[in-house]
């Protein structure tokens, strides 16, 4: 039983077909990767996971039960997006905490857990600060803690370093490898990007207009491309 299972998943808005009958099976621990280009469907694939975009056809099942009727806060999934999407009204600790608030976990249980993502995060010392008083990266690094203290059964996450500049680009990126070490996690990746792809993944998935290319190992994917599109997105020279 995988941590993620799609079958046959489609969407379609009005009359266009969006995602075209996808079938694919993550892992629990894997760190799964979905690259393709602008519009190829990779956000909405991702949005109907979380459960933010209802399925069209096909099923959704998280750790073996199907959850395609269940409202995001009931998946035990938590979501990383490229705008942060930060309270700018509370604080660090509270934007990190509010879930396990409204899930009314207990106050002592909540403050250990969010000192625990934020020395993970190295957080600790912008604990008080509120959104607009950070860097981009800075913000970036509180959405990602704010996902750690849910313990989710997946991570989600969309293009998170889209927003930010080159260095702070690469030193993200090595903090989400290291924390997905360090969890353990399942972790599901969206990028149009093929370092993030190749650097991340231990099984990187092609999408192109709304279907599964590919599913391999970077190197796999790399050495062996099914086609010149493939081989166009994962940098092999053909
Ligand atoms: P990606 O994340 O790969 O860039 P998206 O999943 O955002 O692609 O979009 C895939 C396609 O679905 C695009 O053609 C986009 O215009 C369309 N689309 C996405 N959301 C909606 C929506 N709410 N209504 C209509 N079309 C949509
Ligand atoms: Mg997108």
């Amino acid at each position: 039983m995988g941590a993620l299972t799609l079958t046959n998943v489609t969407k379609s808005f009005g009359s266009t077909d969006v995602i075209k009958g996808v079938d694919l099976q993550v892992e629990h621990g894997e760190f799964c990767v979905f690259v393709g280009p602008s519009g190829c469907g990779k956000s909405t694939l991702l949005r109907m996971i979380a459960g933010l975009e209802d399925v069209t056809g096909g099923d959704v099942m998280i750790d073996g039960e199907r959850v395609n009727d269940r409202a995001p806060a009931k998946r035990e999934i938590a979501m990383v997006f490229q705008s942060y999407a930060l309270y700018p009204h509370l604080d660090v600790r509270a934007n990190m905490g509010l879930a396990l608030k409204q899930a009314g976990v207990a106050r002592d249980e909540i403050r250990a857990m969010t000192d625990k993502a934020a020395g993970m995060l190295s957080l600790d010392a912008l604990m008080d600060r509120r959104p607009a008083e950070l860097s981009g990266g800075q913000r970036q690094r509180v959405a990602i803690g704010r996902a750690i203290v849910r313990r989710p059964k997946l991570f989600l996450f969309d293009e998170p370093l889209s927003n930010l500049d080159a260095a702070l680009r690469v030193q993200t990126r090595i903090e989400i490898a290291r924390l997905h070490r360090e969890l353990g996690a399942t972790m599901v990746y969206v990028t149009h990007d093929q370092v993030e792809a190749m650097t991340l993944a231990d099984r990187i998935v092609v999408l192109r207009a709304g279907r599964v290319e590919q599913v391999g190992a970077p190197m796999d994917l790399y050495k062996d491309p099914a086609n010149t599109f493939v081989a166009g997105f994962i940098g092999s020279p053909q």
